[in-house]
């Protein structure tokens, strides 16, 4: 974790009348939903309530039992309003994780031990229905540290509300909030995330969470600050409720109780940003093009098909990346060709006509499911992940092939594969695709049979061999994210090693520069092959910079971040970046890159990087 840091030592500051000492304290943690937020404290205390162990009389249990009965309806009755709710809000995808939780409350196996615990043990219905759960969270528990912590803080949200009915509490605090504040809290569980009013929800802060979470998923959907794994957040937040907050979503900065100054220079910062959005929205119309001319085509990345609509409206002409594990993660329980289907097609039909990569499951390493974790990985970052995973597995492979392939029908799809690590086993994947549309064809059932197949270049080896997998790839993109990992040995989930994770390190642009020299000019007749970078570089401004003047001339984002990557391609020539690559590949430090590139990005665009430059 990062190291909490009570950096700007204590200072003399008037609050509401009252002559205080007001150390203004920074912390740290993972930025996982961009912008600046501002606001009152208001923290969401632990809600993990200690049941004592009570038993009952004989007569009683019928009441007992009705009070189980009554908590688990009152608790489904709620799970199905937020399930409607987010379907409307956030699509299918996610409100699938409240149909789980529905599915959990239905199940024998989870209320039948609570039945059993009033009636053989005469135990209360609150302690039956609380050692019931906590039972079933630490069998998740057991599976393993990463694996299936996500399983176990669905547990415990689940334990919470049914509780809060058997015990008869109406209100959970965070429901009590009533005016615009920051939220801190331990734990975000999906549900509370789901449940978050946007208008009263500046930012929001946690203890715990990485990067890929389902935390950061929900609030960058619904485009509120974030910051996860903020360690020692909650230690500080007791003392300091109703205290103002900062919240940096693009560095990670959380800064409780600032001085005037500190505060000054954050609100300037988020009116900078609210300007240089609004002065975007003017440009989502105009070509995204360089200065000097050469187009740059910008797509956008989704985890659910429902983000089509921002990324069209934030001015992508297609999407370059859909995350298709996602359909698996929002409920762990593995789609049907059905269910895969109606999410592609779907998404053909919201682009219409513009080009929409599929990336086949990118499951494993932190992307876990139920499964998985039964049989946890000594390393699993290096283990069975991704394309591997899939080749293990080839019923699963094979089921999202055939619905890949018959969304190919209707408009214009590629795939991809993630993760590719050596020839044979692109070509093992492209053999399964090969026998799927022998299957599709002596059904009857159409596809493109020219579907463009592509590789993710995320891996050292496949950079380092760029050539060699021009000749069976039909295009590649680049996953910055995880050749950093891979690159540089650094876990990107670990917030310990979190200042080594440098996209700009000249070991990572030497790599992305071998691709895109391979792409130019390999592919089976020598023409070369499209190529792009889905990484999240290519959403940063200083980054996307360096990649154009390594020659990417594609590059796919998170919709938020389009509108400014095109702000930046209308303002710069192809000379002026390559001018920037030459300069910063000299320089020997990471910090020296990162602040040349930084300064750099400034230059073309002042405003630019507003919410981020407290430093
Ligand atoms: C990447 O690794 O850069 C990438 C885009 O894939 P993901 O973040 O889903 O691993
Ligand atoms: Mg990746």
């Amino acid at each position: 974790m990062i190291p909490l840091r009570l950096a700007f030592g204590c200072q003399r500051g008037v609050r509401r009348g009252l002559l205080r000492l007001s150390p203004m304290r920074e912390l740290r943690g993972i930025p996982v939903s961009p912008g600046v937020a501002i606001g009152p404290l208001f923290v969401v205390e632990d809600q993990k309530r200690r049941i004592a162990r009570r038993t009952i009389a004989p007569e009683a249990v019928a009441g007992e039992l009705a009070r189980i009965d009554r908590a688990l309806a009152a608790s489904i009755a709620e799970l199905s309003e937020l399930r409607t709710k987010t379907q409307a809000e956030l699509g299918d995808e996610a409100a699938k994780i409240f149909a789980f939780h529905i599915g959990m409350l239905a199940d024998r196996s989870l209320t039948g031990p609570m039945r059993a615990g009033v009636e053989k043990d005469l135990l209360t219905a609150e302690f039956a229905v609380a050692s019931s759960l906590e039972a079933l969270a630490a069998k998740f528990a057991s599976f393993g540290e990463g694996a299936f912590k996500t399983k176990v803080d669905d547990v415990n949200d689940l334990a919470q509300r049914v509780l809060r009915h058997v015990i008869g509490e109406p209100a959970t605090r965070l429901a009590d909030l009533r005016d615009p504040a920051v939220v801190a809290t331990r734990d975000l569980t999906p549900s509370q995330a789901a449940s978050f009013d946007r208008d009263r929800v500046r930012g929001f802060v946690t203890e715990t969470g990485g990067k890929t979470g389902h935390t950061g998923i929900f609030a960058r959907a619904m485009g509120i600050p974030a910051v996860v794994g903020v360690k020692g957040i909650m230690d500080a937040a007791p003392s300091t409720a109703g205290a103002m907050i900062v919240v940096d979503g693009d560095s990670g900065r959380i800064i409780i109780d600032p001085d005037a100054e500190t505060l000054a220079h954050y609100e300037r910062a988020r009116e900078r940003d609210r300007l240089f959005r609004l002065k975007l929205d003017d440009l989502r119309e105009l070509p995204s093009i360089t200065a000097d001319g050469v187009p740059i085509e910008l797509l956008g990345n989704i985890e659910f098909p429902r983000e089509i609509a921002a990324v069209l409206a934030a001015g992508g002409t297609g999407i370059g990346l859909y995350r298709t594990e996602y359909l698996f993660l929002a409920t762990d329980k593995e789609p049907t060709e059905a269910e895969h289907f109606a999410a592609y097609s779907a998404c053909v039909t919201a682009l219409a006509g513009r080009p929409l990569t599929i990336r086949t499951m990118d499951l494993g390493a932190d992307k876990y499911t139920q499964a998985r974790a039964e049989n946890p990985e000594r390393n699993p970052m290096l283990g069975c992940r991704s394309i591997r995973y899939c080749l293990q597995h080839p019923a699963m492979f094979k089921r999202q092939l055939r619905a890949i392939l018959r969304a190919s029908a209707l408009g214009p799809v590629k795939i991809m594969f993630p993760l590719v690590t050596t020839p044979e086993e692109f070509r093992r994947a492209r053999f399964f695709l090969r026998d799927v549309m022998e299957d599709l064809h002596d059904e009857g059932l159409a596809f493109d049979r020219n579907v463009p197949v592509g590789m993710m270049v995320e891996v050292p080896s496949a950079a380092l061999c760029a050539e060699m997998f021009a000749r069976d790839a039909d295009f590649f993109s680049i996953g910055t994210n995880d050749l950093v990992q891979y690159t540089l040995a650094v876990d990107r989930t670990n917030e310990l090693v979190a200042g080594m994770y440098n996209p700009a390190n000249p070991a990572v642009l030497a790599l992305i520069r071998q691709t895109i020299h391979a792409a130019e000019h390999g592919g089976q007749d020598g023409r070369g092959i499209p190529v792009s970078c889905c990484g999240e570089s290519a959403g940063e401004l200083e980054h996307a910079l360096l990649l154009i003047g390594m020659g990417l001339r594609s590059l796919s984002a998170s919709a938020p971040a389009l509108p400014a990557v095109k702000r930046l391609v209308r303002s710069v020539t192809i000379p002026q970046c390559e001018d920037v690559v030459k300069k910063a590949t000299a320089l020997d430090s990471d910090a020296a890159v990162i602040s040349y590139l930084r300064d750099a990005t400034r230059k073309i665009i002042p405003e630019a990087l507003g919410g981020r430059s407290a430093d």
